[in-house]
């Protein structure tokens, strides 16, 4: 196999065996071929696409190119929830403690941020300590201690998607229905669970901006997963605002602490509690989804979530006087308003563009070896359909460095469109439910 003609192949519009396929992801992830050849051919998988056999072969690739795990022997049901990623998307932090707590299994290998959208481990990082490269005899150790692990791809776990994971997230090439069925898919496939739930978000801040492209993509995720004899249901969630009141590690780590804490946005909970609920229910710990829904509401209300969480920090790592006081997170030195200059109200909101301020701000990778800086983000103060009067804050911005922070404001500024009235449909939180 020479990795050009699949290059050539796949730009041409053509069609790449299962074992081509399977060749070019072994190949990359020895590291027989360069980042410059796989990077022109996930671009030419993003512009002509993949069959459906293509992105089963790509899917099982990457599932094969490490250890598929195999807990089995461990008490109690194994399920998981992934996204394909939004801004100020932290329900990972805030689910995976409730359905741990509620005596499910939760075995989570998360990605780090991609392109414009944050990352559960870059967020988990944000806590002083916290270790999201545990050995596989770790991941189960603590796993079995409290019924939740967070890890990334490791050399052992996915290592094809770890690689392909960090080239796309720098040359463009993330918004492939393929390349993300097969990205998330390999990830959760090899973490032997029983049930996955996906957040499928669409919307200005996703990448599937439109309502059937995020469907089709949805419908890709549980085909495959179901091929594999996975329970899994897919939530169609909207991302035309960011989820939330902030977006930076350190910032969503404090909303996640306050949302186990029986606060946080509404927005937040609500979405928490719809995919806890539907995990509960896969999970068979439930007979009905409203069921699992009380479940994580009783869990919030009596502690036990948040508790579950510190337990977890705990035992990667992490300090856990942070999540007692979260003032001890790392915090950004300072701050700077962007204010309406109309009163009116708030008619949409390019949502992908204030992720892409949190990233020139620092709190993203522009190129795979930048060093992100946690304590950065956004703060936002109004959503849409909220009435904003002239000078009134938007968003607030946090930093450390001036250098582009010129650029950061003018993306906030004009991510805001100011409306004289208000508009008449509101986004809502959940669309659809696909595959239940
Ligand atoms: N999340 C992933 O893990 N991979 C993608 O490609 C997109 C979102």
């Amino acid at each position: 196999m020479r990795a050009v003609d699949l290059i050539r192949r796949k730009r041409d519009s053509g069609e790449l065996t299962s074992e081509e396929i399977h060749q070019l992801i072994s190949a990359y992830t020895r590291g027989d071929i360069p980042d410059y050849q796989m990077s022109a051919w996930l671009m030419a998988v993003v512009l002509r696409g993949m069959t459906r056999a293509e992105i089963a072969a790509l899917t099982e690739a990457m599932l094969h190119s490490g250890r598929v795990l195999d807990f089995s022997g461990l008490a109690g049901r194994k399920v998981d929830k992934h996204s394909t990623g939004g801004v100020g998307d932290k329900t990972s932090l805030v689910i995976a403690p409730i359905v741990a707590a509620g005596g499910l299994k939760v075995p989570m290998i998360s990605g780090r941020g991609l392109g414009h959208s944050g990352g559960t481990l870059d967020k988990l990082e944000s806590i002083p300590g916290f270790n999201v490269n545990l050995t596989l005899a770790e991941f189960q150790r603590v796993l079995e201690t409290c019924g939740c692990a967070l890890i990334g791809q490791t050399a052992e776990i996915a290592p094809a998607d770890k690689k392909i994971y960090a080239l796309r997230d720098v040359t463009g090439t993330v918004e492939s229905p393929a390349l993300i069925c097969a990205s998330i898919m390999s990830k959760k496939l090899a973490e032997g669970i029983d049930a996955l739930v996906l957040d499928v978000k669409t919307g200005s801040g996703a990448f599937m901006k439109n309502l059937e492209d995020a469907a089709g993509l949805a419908e890709l995720l549980v085909e495959t997963g179901k091929r594999m004899g996975k329970k899994v249901v897919a939530l169609l969630t909207d991302m035309n605002q960011p989820l939330g009141r902030a977006a930076g590690n350190a910032m969503e780590v404090a909303e996640s602490i306050e949302a186990l804490s029986g606060g946080g946005p509404t927005d937040l909970r609500e979405l928490c509690l719809e995919l806890a609920g539907w995990m509960f229910f896969l999970g068979e710990r439930v007979k009905t989804v409203e069921e699992g829904k009380k479940l994580s509401t009783d869990l919030i209300a009596s502690g036990q979530a948040r508790e579950k969480f510190r337990e977890i920090v705990g035992l990667q790592g992490g300090d856990i006087g942070a999540i007692d006081d979260p003032a001890r997170l790392p915090h950004a030195r300072h701050s700077v308003e962007i204010r309406s200059a109309a009163d009116g109200f708030v008619a949409s909101i390019q949502c992908e563009q204030l992720g892409v301020a949190g990233v020139v701000l620092g709190g993203g990778r522009e190129k795979k070896e930048d060093k992100i800086d946690p304590a950065v983000g956004l703060e936002f103060h109004k959503r849409i359909g909220d009435r904003v009067e002239r000078g009134e804050p938007l968003c607030t911005l946090h930093y450390n460095s001036d250098a582009r922070l010129a650029e950061a404001r003018r993306l906030v500024e004009t991510a805001y469109s100011i409306a004289p009235h208000k508009p008449e449909t509101i986004p809502p939180l959940i669309y659809r439910v696909i595959g239940a």
